[in-house]
């Protein structure tokens, strides 16, 4: 299943979601704030997240 990475545009929260192909963005609220201006991010395919956690929260400055 494709997982998908979000960032809310309000607040800057980032947040995954399994999404199908069917499924439209229109719908998806952020879990922090609730607001629905949401962006997808990133495509993560399943089981290859990266085993350093400050990466996540930093953007692409892993050096990995
Ligand atoms: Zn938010």
């Amino acid at each position: 299943m494709p997982i998908y990475e979000y960032i809310c545009k309000k607040c800057g929260n980032t947040f995954e979601l399994i999404r199908f192909a069917s499924d439209s963005d229109s719908d998806i609220e952020c879990p922090k704030c609730g607001s629905e201006k949401v962006k997808r991010a990133v495509s993560l395919p399943a089981g290859s997240q990266k085993s350093c956690e400050g990466c996540s929260s930093s953007g692409s400055s892993c050096a990995t």
